[in-house]
């Protein structure tokens, strides 16, 4: 028993106890583009990019299809591109996931969703489908509910049934083969549902966009009501997303 009780004060409070503030180490997060022009003719980060994330003139990036690969920090003559190790990336929309210039340029702030507030505030159960994702994302989201970041502390839980979901969180490029499973577990969910796409694929196919073997028309279908970049998200963008979308104050409670 000493043993024990040694080992836990060692340990210390595992728990992040403001989930909100909390800034991983070592993180690639946010990318910032500064406001230095670009040589006359220069698209090198265009052509670095695998995922066709950025535009130019003026220069933007898409949160929603960045690999975080930094091929653009790398390739970009005049150091636009920068990633910081803040976690928070996600929007309402797909086009809040726009990166633009600037040190205001990031995603638009997730705003508390009243009606969505009203119904899971308190409690909201989430059923995972990984629809033909590489586990990095399905990896990070189980961790969601680890001892660190302890989702489960704002009655916030993964159900093992879409029958018992109220929320249902894509990951993966969904690719054909799980198109159908994917409808089955919408189906399967009791009204009120909404659908939370987590990662660079599930968001825009990411890597495989151009593949022929997604089937992409669920999404089209029923739009996600948060959209979490990353490849893969860090836990805390994605319980943050959900915290701010509910409204939940960031304290241990
Ligand atoms: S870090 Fe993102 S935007 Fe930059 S090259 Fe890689 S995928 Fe493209
Ligand atoms: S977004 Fe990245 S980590 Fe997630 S499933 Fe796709 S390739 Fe894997």
């Amino acid at each position: 028993m000493f043993k024990s009780l040694r080992v836990r004060a060692s340990q210390g409070s595992q728990f992040i106890v403001d989930l909100r503030k909390a800034v991983p180490n070592g993180h690639r997060g946010l990318p910032t583009i500064s406001t230095a022009p670009c040589p006359e003719g220069c698209h090198a980060c265009v052509d670095a990019c695998p995922t066709e994330a950025i535009a130019i003139e003026p220069v933007r990036l898409d949160l929603g299809k960045c690999v975080f690969c930094s091929e653009c920090v790398h390739e970009c003559p005049e150091g636009k591109f920068a990633f910081t190790s803040n976690p928070h990336l996600s929007a309402r929309t797909r086009e809040g996931l726009i990166v633009t210039e600037g040190p205001e340029g990031g995603p638009d702030p997730i705003a508390t969703d009243a009606a969505l507030k009203k119904l899971y505030g308190r409690s909201l159960r989430m059923r995972q489908v990984s629809a033909g994702g590489c586990n990095g994302c399905e990896l990070e989201l189980n961790a969601a509910l680890n001892v660190n970041f302890d989702l489960a502390r704002y009655g916030i839980e993964w159900v093992a049934s879409p029958r018992h979901a109220d929320a249902l969180v894509l990951s993966g490029p969904l690719t054909r083969n799980m198109a159908e499973a994917v409808r089955l577990a919408w189906d399967a969910m009791p009204d009120p549902r909404f659908v939370i796409a987590a990662g660079a694929c599930a968001i825009s196919g990411g890597l495989y966009a151009q593949a022929e073997a997604l089937d992409r028309g669920f999404l089209r279908d029923v739009g996600p009501v948060v959209y979490v970049a990353g490849c893969p998200p860090h836990p805390l963008g994605f319980v943050n997303a959900i915290l701010q979308l509910l409204g939940i104050a960031p304290s241990a409670g």
